[in-house]
């Protein structure tokens, strides 16, 4: 399988299509996911082009893996979560939908349910509230 330029991720990182940004550097890119499974579900994705991580340059992952970390402890700060799940998913056999290598990072207290993964589409609005949350935790 090779790597469709027309995804919808390739398209955000081109400027072809808006997102809620929260945190960009030379190599990565991390923005708020439009079906949030959680409040601050966010996506953290390589500059660079890769289907997923079976087809991702090995040299790519250290800035990826570091931007994970960076949000995922801001979106701690910024929600109070109780701990931070990272997903990833490759092919969609195991539940990949858009081919643009990227980790899931969602807040997670105990107590509090996932919503659907691709469910609902969330307000504008609201997202625009949880991508500012967690900028102001970067310090942003
Ligand atoms: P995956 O199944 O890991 O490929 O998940 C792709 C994720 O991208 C899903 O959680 C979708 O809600 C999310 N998504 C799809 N289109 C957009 C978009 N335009 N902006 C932000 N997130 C998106």
């Amino acid at each position: 399988m090779s790597y469709d330029t027309n995804n919808i991720f390739a398209k955000i990182l081109r400027g072809e299509i808006p997102c809620h940004k929260v945190y960009e550097n030379e190599h990565t890119l991390a923005f708020m996911d439009v079906m949030p499974q959680a409040d601050g579900h966010m996506l953290v994705i390589p500059k660079s082009p890769a289907r997923n991580l079976l087809d991702a340059d090995p040299t790519a992952l250290g800035a990826l893996l570091a931007t994970v970390q960076r949000v995922a402890q801001a979106a701690r700060q910024a929600f109070g979560a109780e701990g931070v799940l990272i997903q990833q998913f490759n092919e969609p056999a195991a539940g990949q939908t858009v081919f643009h290598l990227h980790f899931h990072v969602l807040p997670r207290s105990a107590g509090v349910g996932l919503r659907p993964h691709t469910g609902k589409m969330a307000d504008n609005a609201v997202l625009a509230g949880h991508a500012a949350k967690v900028r102001a935790a970067l310090g942003a």
